[in-house]
């Protein structure tokens, strides 16, 4: 009885060591305001990204971009420089969106740390906060996260606005049902994604109307949002 005991204590300590780094991914806030934080994910690109952001700046909105390193380069870099000078945080979502999550540590960090580099070399800054591509996490790349200060990011509203089927009414009604606060919100601003700026459009005064303050995501949940 003893020795099972010891085993199940032995069991226990392992399991829950490595289940421990779930407990580090982030799906929604702490604010104590009544507060909700729209996420951009898969910029910057000249069409949605540009749209999304005059939405954003006729409704005096702030929001969080999670930007993709290889979507970074000569053309794209005013952009960039746009969504941080217009007070928006930019978040690192992998170089290539490769589905590395269960890849060793010098794929993780290699993605993580080329967007570093690119974000860096516009902004002057590395972002504190990653979004996994497809939301997909291992303890190698909480573990690797928690070694550089950043923390990752998911969400726990899904537009699903890159599903063809998914109208910008269905968005809308995603986002503004069950009126909790904390809220993360994901969206994208892939280029054929016209229904995301349509929806935005309706959904910022539906939310001002619910009494909500629309956040970046460093607020929400109380944190810096740069490294440096
Ligand atoms: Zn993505």
């Amino acid at each position: 009885m003893k020795k099972m005991l010891i085993l199940f204590c032995f069991f226990s300590i392992l399991i829950f060591g490595e289940d421990n780094y779930k407990k580090k991914i982030i799906y929604s806030g702490v604010s104590s305001e009544k507060a909700i934080a729209l996420t951009f994910d898969d910029g910057p690109d000249s069409t949605n990204t540009v749209k999304v952001l005059d939405i954003l700046k006729k409704n005096d909105v702030k929001a969080t971009f999670f930007l993709l390193g290889q979507n970074i380069n000569q053309t794209t870099s005013a952009l960039v420089q746009r969504i941080y000078d217009e007070g928006h945080v930019i978040g690192n979502h992998s170089y290539t969106h490769g589905l590395f999550y269960n890849k060793g540590e010098d794929a993780v960090s290699r993605e993580i740390t080329k967007t570093q580099e690119v974000i860096k070399k516009v902004i002057g800054k590395e972002p504190a906060l990653f979004r996994p591509p497809y939301g997909a996490v291992s303890k190698t790349m909480v573990d690797y996260c928690s070694s550089q200060s950043i923390k990752v990011i998911n969400w726990n509203v899904d537009t699903n606005d890159w599903r063809k089927t998914i109208s910008s009414d269905d968005m809308v009604k995603t986002i503004t049902s069950g009126a909790s606060s904390n809220r993360i919100v994901l969206m994208h601003t892939m280029r054929h994604l016209s229904k995301t700026p349509d929806a935005l459009e309706v959904v910022i005064p539906i939310l001002k109307n619910q009494g909500f303050s629309i956040i970046t995501l460093d607020k929400l949940l109380g944190v810096e949002p740069y490294k440096n």
